[in-house]
């Protein structure tokens, strides 16, 4: 199936009701999107995306007209004007955040997480935006929060995502009823990023008693049901001191993946409360270090930006991005849209350090009632992102000499460096290597 012009598409259902869900032999196989050389080819069933060379264009193009399949998004029809330098032709993934609500209170939430933002998405306007996003070629919608299962249409939003024929993965806190436990496991969700921050009390005492047998809880029904499971940690202090403690409980629960979330100032994860629990670039460093032989005990495959020890994988592995080798995928490869709507390129700008006005600082504008191809243009070409897009505008110069960068480190988080420099290509707060460069 081409999906050929979305300029003057009003009703995007033409283009983005492409599939069965319950049906296996009708979901589509391979996403196909073409960038400004070649294309990008999304693989529905792994996950992993990889790149198309120019002269296979083609023949890809073939392949969809005779495989309802095979999508392929004819992106360069859609503008008269070369496509923009640094970022991938449109997202790859959008993490979507449904909602502010959750039914926990973590110490380190970067978005502040708890009750509902006044305007919302209702549920109309919340899958109006999912077609979109499927128009205009976003490989992986990422259904995240707050904590997504709270929201009450959250099994209309993903069914109307699986319609869309989209890769839909779940970022979640686990803490889930017996009816939406059976409901999840029977969609196609590809992936779920379930957040534990250690061990037992170490997690407890971050995001809440009890959470951590939930979470566990949880966790055990989605292996045994044969479901993708990654644990997500955010790396305290704490939860360092037990990293081998935790690895073993992850590989004797059948994960086997785990990503260390570096801590950025954003949400609660900057408040006095969490000081603490911050970890040093010294404390990174032996983060690094533990991971060859986490790796080797327990085999398990371990995701951290400064995996500078180990043997590299360029970015994070389980991840379906491609420019991570040299940045991450802020404004370049993903974005987020908050749940009233607003575009911007990474989940640790809003309402950080305490001064939600900062905010506006990244957001590209509010998506929820422009048309596809406006979404799309404003992925194009909004002023914002060029701070992401533009290596020498985000990355310390340290990075560009360090013999890491490119090899296990894809550079210092333009975020955090902005928040403690005021400028994106300022140091990584976080990184012991540029120090000593
Ligand atoms: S200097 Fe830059 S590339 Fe090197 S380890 Fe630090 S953040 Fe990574
Ligand atoms: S801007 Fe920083 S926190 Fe955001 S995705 Fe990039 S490295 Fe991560």
């Amino acid at each position: 199936m081409i999906i050929n012009d979305i300029r003057n598409v009003t009703d995007v259902t033409d283009v983005t009701d492409v599939t069965d869900p319950t049906d296996p032999t009708e979901t589509p196989l391979k996403r196909i999107r073409e960038e400004a050389e070649g294309g990008l080819c999304f693989d529905a069933k792994t996950g992993r995306i990889s790149h198309i060379e120019e002269k296979e264009m083609p023949a890809c193009k073939t392949e969809a007209e005779n495989n309802p399949r095979v999508l392929y998004y004819a992106a360069r029809r859609w503008s008269n004007h070369p496509f923009s330098e640094g970022c991938s032709s449109a997202p790859n993934r959008i993490y979507f955040e449904v909602t502010n609500q959750c039914n926990l209170y973590c110490k380190t939430c970067y978005r502040n997480a708890g009750s509902a933002l006044p305007k919302e998405m209702d549920t109309e306007g919340a899958k109006n935006l999912i077609k979109k996003l499927a128009a205009i070629g976003v490989h992986e919608l990422r259904l995240t929060g707050g904590e997504p299962t709270v929201r009450a249409d959250i099994l209309e939003l993903i069914d109307c995502a699986a319609h869309c024929g989209l890769y839909i993965t779940m970022g979640t806190n686990g803490i889930w009823s017996k009816a939406m436990t059976n409901a999840l496991t029977e969609r196609p969700i590809g992936r779920f990023l379930v957040s534990l921050d250690g061990p037992g009390l170490v997690n407890d005492n971050i995001r809440g008693a009890g959470s951590f047998a939930m979470t566990m809880r949880t966790m055990k029904t989605l292996i045994d049901k044969n479901r993708n499971v990654r644990v997500n940690m955010l790396l305290t202090r704490s939860a360092l001191k037990h990293l081998d403690e935790f690895a073993e409980i992850c590989v004797n629960s059948g994960v086997l993946h785990l990503s260390m979330i570096v801590p950025r100032p954003a949400g609660r994860a900057a408040s006095e409360a969490l000081s603490s629990e911050i970890p040093t670039p010294s404390d990174m460093e032996d983060a690094a270090l533990s991971i060859v032989p986490i790796k080797k005990r327990y085999g398990l495959s371990i995701e951290f930006q400064y995996n500078i020890y180990g043997d590299h994988v360029s970015g994070q592995g389980s991840d379906p991005v491609v420019q991570k080798i040299l940045s991450c995928p802020a404004g370049r490869e993903a974005a987020f849209i908050s749940p009233e709507g607003l575009l911007y390129a990474c989940g640790c700008t809003p309402d950080w350090a305490g001064n939600p006005s900062r905010k506006n600082t990244f957001v590209a504008g509010n998506v929820t009632d422009m048309s596809a191809y406006d979404l799309w243009r404003t992925w194009q070409t909004s002023a914002t992102w060029g701070v992401f897009r533009a290596l020498h505008k985000s990355k310390d110069k340290s990075c560009f000499a360090c013999r890491y960068y490119g090899a296990g480190c894809f550079g210092s988080c333009p975020i955090h460096a902005y928040i403690e420099e005021n400028k994106f290509n300022g140091s990584d707060p976080m990184c012991w290597v540029g120090k000593n460069n």
